[in-house]
C-alpha cells in the first residue's frame, strides 16, 4: 500500500468510513444486477444516477480494467430506532456521499487524476431529477448500477452486507483511485 493509500485510509478513518484497499481485478462485474433495478426497484427510471440513465454494464467493464487501485468505503448506522427509514436512509446516504466525496476530493489532489467515487445509493441532491442534472458536479453513480456485485466486494475483506435489518445499515462506496 502506497503512502498516499494510508493517508487516504486515515482520513476516511476521521470521516467516520471504514476503508479497505481493493485490487480493481478482483472487483467483478455482473450483467445480472440490471435485472435488479429494471425489474422490480421503484426508483427506476427516476435517477439520473441510476440506469437507464448511466452508461451501460460493458462500457463500464472496459473502464474498470483501466483502474488498478481502489478503495471499498463503509458507513455503518443502527437505524432501529429510526420512525421513517425511509427518510433516515435518505439523510444517511446523502451525508456519508459528501463524506466519500471529500475522499474522491482529497485523492485528486494528491496526484490521483482519474480518481471517480462509485456512490452509496441513488442520488437525492435534489428532491426529484429534472429532465437534465440540476447538480452535475455531484452526479455520481452507485457501483450496482454498473454491474458491480457489492456483497462479492465485501466478502474480499471480510465485512457482510444484511439486507432487512435496521440494526445494521451500511452506506457502502466505492473510490478508483489511479
Ligand atoms: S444532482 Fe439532482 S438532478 Fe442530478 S442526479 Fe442528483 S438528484 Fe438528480
Amino acid at each position: 500500500m502506497s503512502e498516499k493509500e494510508d493517508m487516504l485510509i486515515g482520513r476516511a478513518l476521521e470521516l467516520g468510513l471504514r476503508a479497505y484497499t481493493l485490487e480493481t481485478k478482483y472487483i467483478e462485474v455482473e450483467n445480472r444486477t440490471r435485472l435488479k433495478c429494471a425489474y422490480g426497484c421503484r426508483g427506476y427510471g427516476k435517477h439520473l444516477s441510476c440506469p437507464p440513465h448511466v452508461m451501460d454494464i460493458d462500457e463500464f467493464r472496459k473502464i474498470l480494467k483501466e483502474y488498478n487501485r481502489s478503495l471499498l468505503l463503509i458507513e455503518e448506522y443502527d437505524m432501529s430506532n429510526e420512525p421513517d427509514i425511509l427518510k433516515a436512509w435518505s439523510h444517511l446516504r446523502r451525508e456519508s456521499f459528501h463524506r466519500m466525496l471529500e475522499l474522491e476530493y482529497l485523492a485528486f489532489r494528491q496526484g490521483f487524476t482519474y480518481t471517480q467515487l462509485l456512490r452509496p445509493g441513488a442520488c437525492n441532491e435534489c428532491e426529484i431529477c429534472a429532465e437534465k442534472c440540476r447538480k452535475p458536479e455531484f452526479r455520481r453513480f452507485p457501483p450496482e448500477a454498473v454491474g458491480i456485485n457489492v456483497e462479492k466486494v465485501m466478502d474480499l475483506v471480510g465485512e457482510k452486507l444484511v439486507f432487512c435489518d435496521a440494526s445494521d445499515v451500511k452506506c457502502v462506496g466505492i473510490l478508483l483511485l489511479d
